[in-house]
């Protein structure tokens, strides 16, 4: 008989998360712990932890760009240490149970699929906006097997230079990390703005919760900052209709606290930059998993092989 649980881990540049879940995506335990320190260790003690002999396989999610075939890391720029490692092989000799590797962003959007809001649709595309931006397309019930790479569609010609290394990619533009830069060069350059105070002067700490926070209270250049992010948001998202004309663009990730100045403008753009038709069909709202998805997409990869 096929065995009931599988275990799901999300290997973030913070956080390691590893969790037990069932064959129709609910979590049954879940552990976090930081992703500072020995890796490979502290993975191999959490997944301990969850394991048992109903577990069919385990699913890898990490943030960077994964060779799938080869179950190998070509590029994991939050933890470089896994790039030279042969993570699947590693664990899958210590657990001796089958090992899956993928994208993070690919994941949060099988898990979306499987146990979230994306559940009632047969076509959509899902964005996390944190840090960086990452995404992916479900398209007749099924995840598409293709880079994705929507955080890096060039939003801007000639634009701020992105971490992939091309200028003007929506990451670069629209991401937590972009605001946060933008913020520091505006108070650099002598913008006048409430930030400067940020922490007794510390205003490089600042961080997008607080250039909400600033914007709520009124601070003009952080509702500056966050409205043109959500801009250029909105210009993705108007692209992604045009290209994927989904159902659902569903977002997630810790930006969407900012839903009432950054995701709202972001909508507004996209609606008078889509096909009418196009955009009238799509529904832009918020997942329901939040960062369960990955745990849930990684352990679903045990069974979609
Ligand atoms: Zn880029």
């Amino acid at each position: 008989m096929d065995k009931p649980f599988s275990i799901g881990v999300d290997l973030g540049g913070t956080n390691l998360r590893v969790a037990s879940v069932t064959r129709d995506g609910r979590i049954i335990e879940k552990i976090k712990i930081s992703s500072t320190g020995d890796i490979v260790n502290s993975l191999i003690t959490c997944i301990d932890r969850v394991f048992s002999s109903d577990i069919k396989g385990i699913g890898l999610a990490i943030a960077g760009v994964i060779d799938v075939e080869n179950k190998s890391i070509t590029s994991c720029p939050n933890l470089r240490i896994l790039e030279d490692m042969e993570i699947v092989k590693i664990i899958s000799t210590r657990f001796n149970v089958p090992v899956f590797l993928e994208n993070d962003a690919y994941v949060a959007t099988l898990g979306e699929s499987v146990a979230g809001v994306g559940r009632q649709f047969n076509s959509f595309v899902l964005l996390t906006l944190g840090t960086g931006i990452g995404g992916g397309v479900i398209y007749n019930k099924s995840p598409l097997k293709i880079a994705a790479e929507l955080g890096h569609i060039i939003v801007e010609v000639g634009g701020r230079r992105c971490g992939c290394g091309s200028l003007g990619c929506l990451e670069a533009q629209a991401s937590a990390r972009a605001m946060v830069e933008i913020a520091t060069e505006g108070i650099k350059g002598g913008r006048a703005t409430v930030m400067m105070g940020h922490a007794g002067g510390q205003y490089h700490t600042v961080l997008p919760a607080d250039i909400y926070k600033y914007a709520l209270e009124g601070d003009t250049f952080a509702i500056e900052i966050l409205k043109n992010a959500g801009r250029y948001l909105g210009a993705g998202i108007a692209s992604f209709i045009s290209i994927f004309s989904p159902q659902a663009v569903i977002l997630t990730g810790g930006l969407t606290g900012a839903w009432d100045i950054y995701v709202q403008e972001a909508i507004k753009l996209a609606s008078e930059n889509s096909f009418k038709e196009l955009f009238a069909k799509t529904q832009i709202i918020r997942s329901s998993l939040g960062d369960d998805a990955g745990l849930i997409g990684a352990a679903c990869l045990t069974y979609s092989k």
